[in-house]
């Protein structure tokens, strides 16, 4: 398939292209570089510098695009919070662009990446897909908003379309991993403990109900989603509209990740509890055991997969 990667420079993004490109697809990268590498973009693959709401431009009906896969947007749950017009204009503004470009052009299969934030917090652990959305941040509700525009385009347009709700993503893959210009996740952040980068981690809440006190999340093997999104773009069909979790079922609370961490790199990781931060819901673990079923895909790399390939990479990048 000829596919446009919106996003693909990316963390998960670019992981998506090389796995694209291994699987001898042609894929064709859009990227507005406000957080993404151009030298992340695999060789060999076509790179448009653009933003979506010039993404007409790219997508045309003579092109021949046979599918989208959707990562181009605002991440951070934070900033959402403080800066609501903005994630609304580009992740709900630019997929109304998108979807505009996609249905002229006649492209009617996308992949897009939603996220666990979608649902809020949890009444039910593990997380079903029909659970309750109600989500606690503006990102959240952005994403949800985006999969409701999904379901319309799907069942009135007979787009093909998936959403594919991550929890949290980590690892790397194809020598690429996280290197966002702030940084505010947990294996980046006790890594670069680690590497001398940062002097401590702080543990955000250690009074939560869990069995250390410590939030607890289902962590996802980058490798593991790039596999979900090639696998899912091949088989939704036109007027399907599917959504699936990823998660690994499995959760980790931030002592366990820190744990993790020491282990596999050798090195201390000096920690100092604090306060909880706004909006952590105390426990979010996946079930997904709707895809499972579905195209029978499973979580291959565990946690100390994760951590140990997060380290390789960054320990490359900081010896070039
Ligand atoms: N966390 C922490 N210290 C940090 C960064 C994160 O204790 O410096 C905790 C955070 O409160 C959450 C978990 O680690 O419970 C994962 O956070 P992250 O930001 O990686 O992902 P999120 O779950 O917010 O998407």
């Amino acid at each position: 398939m000829k596919v446009l990667v919106a996003g693909g420079a990316g963390y998960i993004g670019s992981v998506v292209t090389a796995a694209l490109v291994q699987a001898d697809h042609e894929a064709v990268v859009l990227d507005d570089l406000s957080t993404g590498h151009r030298d992340a973009v695999p060789d060999g693959v076509s790179f448009v510098e653009s933003s979506l709401s010039d993404v007409s431009k790219v997508l045309t009906r003579d092109a021949g695009f046979d599918a989208v896969i959707h990562l181009a947007a605002k991440s951070l749950v934070g900033e959402s919070e403080q800066r609501p017009e903005l994630y609304w204009r580009e992740n709900v503004g630019g997929a109304m662009d998108l979807l505009d470009a996609m249905r002229a052009a006649d492209v009617r299969r996308i992949v897009f990446s939603s996220s666990s934030a979608t649902y809020g917090n949890p009444e039910v652990v593990p997380i079903e897909e029909d659970a309750r959305t109600e989500p606690t941040s503006v990102y959240g509700a952005t994403k949800l908003t985006i999969d409701h525009m999904l379901t319309g385009e799907a069942r009135v347009h007979g787009l093909a379309a998936v959403s594919l709700r991550y929890f949290n993503a980590a690892g790397a893959a194809y020598g690429l991993g996280e290197r966002h210009a702030t940084e505010t996740h947990l294996i980046p952040i006790a890594l670069q403990v680690v590497t001398g980068a940062r002097e401590k981690l702080s543990v955000y809440g250690t009074d939560y109900p869990t069995p250390d006190g410590t939030c607890i999340r289902d962590y996802i093997h980058v490798a593991d989603l790039a596999a979900a999104h090639l696998l899912t773009l091949e088989v939704v069909q036109p007027g399907e509209h599917r959504i699936y979790n990823l998660g690994s079922g499995s959760g980790y609370s931030v002592r366990d990740v820190v744990a993790a961490v020491r282990e596999v790199t050798g090195h201390p990781v000096p920690v100092e509890d604090g306060p909880r931060r706004p909006g952590d819901p105390a426990k979010l673990v996946a079930s997904s055991a709707r895809i499972a079923q579905d195209v029978g895909w499973a979580a291959r790399h565990g946690l100390t997969d994760m951590v140990s390939d997060a380290y390789e990479v960054l320990t490359a990048r900081l010896l070039n």
